[in-house]
Formats: structure tokens, C-alpha cells, sequence
């Protein structure tokens, strides 16, 4: 099932499935500031999308915590990949909200800069960084409908969720964040 709101004339949607199938301008990354590949997102983005995606980040070098690059999306059908680095969680008084908030921030900016009508977000932070589910999703649904709110250029976003259980909890969050929210399914 997906979920979507509208938030002014843009479009917040909530899938289950793998991000790198998604038909989208801009897909995100969840990329470490090495950029230097791993598993998760960053892995499958990397396989799909084929080695120049990997030379476009070795060029750049590497990217701060809470803050995103673009690169080629290579053999990908998007554009664009944005590879925002979440941070790695301890106990939650790191700053790794605000470090998450940012990451998501960069990474809308970019879109919004490159002309990224439509883009697909994984659930940064909440795989090997370790973020905890419904924290993250707080996070990242309140930061993307504040953006939308002032930023109508990016006409739509889906967070594309691996697991049901993630699916579950972002519907959950959605569902108490959205301040104009019209629900529906298909
Ligand atoms: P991070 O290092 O930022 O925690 P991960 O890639 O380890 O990033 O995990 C982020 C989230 O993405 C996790 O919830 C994980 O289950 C999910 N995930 C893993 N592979 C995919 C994929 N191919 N498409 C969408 N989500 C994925």
C-alpha cells in the first residue's frame, strides 16, 4: 500500500520496496563521508547503477556528516544520485538529530538546485548507522514536509522503505506529522 499526502502542491508518498528500481530524478544514497561505498542502500545503488557512479565520488573525495553531493546516476533510469551522509547513532545526544535533519535538508537542496522534480529517499541513518526507526522517521517526514511547505519546485517525494516494519512506523509518524494531510491509498 502507499501512502500519500499532499503538502501544498507537492506530493509526500510512502512505498515499501528497493530503491534502486524507482523511476525518480534524483534517488538519494545513504553514503558514508568517504564515499566510499558499503552495504545498504549505498551497495545495491552502486550495483544497479554501475562504476561511474564510483568514479564520480572518488573525484569529489568525500562528504561532511548532515551534508550531501551529486554525482551521475550512471546505468540508473534517475538523473541524478544525491549522497547524503547521515550520522552514526550513539546515544541521541550527539547531535544526531540536527546532523540527520541536515542531511536531509542538503540533500532537498541539491534537488531543488538541479531542477529534481521528483525524488526518492531511503530511511537514512537507520540501517548500519544504527538510528532508531521511529526517532529517524520523525526526523526525516518533518524535515521533507517543512521543505515542501516553502519549496513547491520539488513537486514529489517518496521515501521508499525496504521492510514492512519500516513502511508501519513511517505511516505511523506521517500520519501524526502531516499538518494538511490528505490520506489516501493504491
Ligand atoms: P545507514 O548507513 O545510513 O544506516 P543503510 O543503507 O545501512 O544506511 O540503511 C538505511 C535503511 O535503508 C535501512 O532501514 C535499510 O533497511 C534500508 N535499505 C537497505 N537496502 C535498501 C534498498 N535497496 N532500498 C531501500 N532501502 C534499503
Amino acid at each position: 500500500m502507499t501512502l500519500v499526502v499532499n503538502i501544498g502542491t507537492s506530493t509526500l508518498e510512502l512505498v515499501q520496496g528497493d530503491i534502486t528500481g524507482q523511476e525518480a530524478d534524483g534517488i538519494v544514497n545513504a553514503a558514508n563521508a568517504e564515499l566510499a561505498g558499503g552495504g545498504g542502500v549505498d551497495g545495491a545503488i552502486h550495483r544497479a547503477g554501475g562504476p561511474e557512479i564510483m568514479a564520480a565520488c572518488r573525484a569529489i573525495g568525500g562528504c561532511p556528516t548532515g551534508q550531501a553531493v551529486v554525482t551521475t546516476a550512471g546505468a540508473l533510469s534517475a538523473r541524478k544520485v544525491i549522497h547524503a551522509v547521515a550520522p552514526r547513532y550513539k546515544d541521541g545526544l550527539q547531535g544526531e538529530a540536527g546532523l540527520l535533519a541536515s542531511a536531509y535538508n542538503a540533500a532537498l537542496e541539491i534537488a531543488s538546485d538541479q531542477g529534481l522534480k521528483t525524488v526518492a529517499f531511503p530511511s537514512l541513518g537507520t540501517g548500519a548507522y544504527g538510528y532508531p526507526l521511529e526517532g529517524a522517521a520523525r526526523v526525516a517526514l518533518r524535515t521533507v514536509i517543512d521543505f515542501l511547505g516553502s519549496h513547491p519546485q520539488v513537486e514529489r517525494v517518496r521515501f521508499v522503505l525496504f521492510d514492512k516494519k519500516a513502511l508501519a512506523v513511517y505511516q505511523q509518524v506521517l500520519m501524526e506529522e502531516a499538518p494538511t494531510r490528505r490520506p489516501g491509498s493504491r
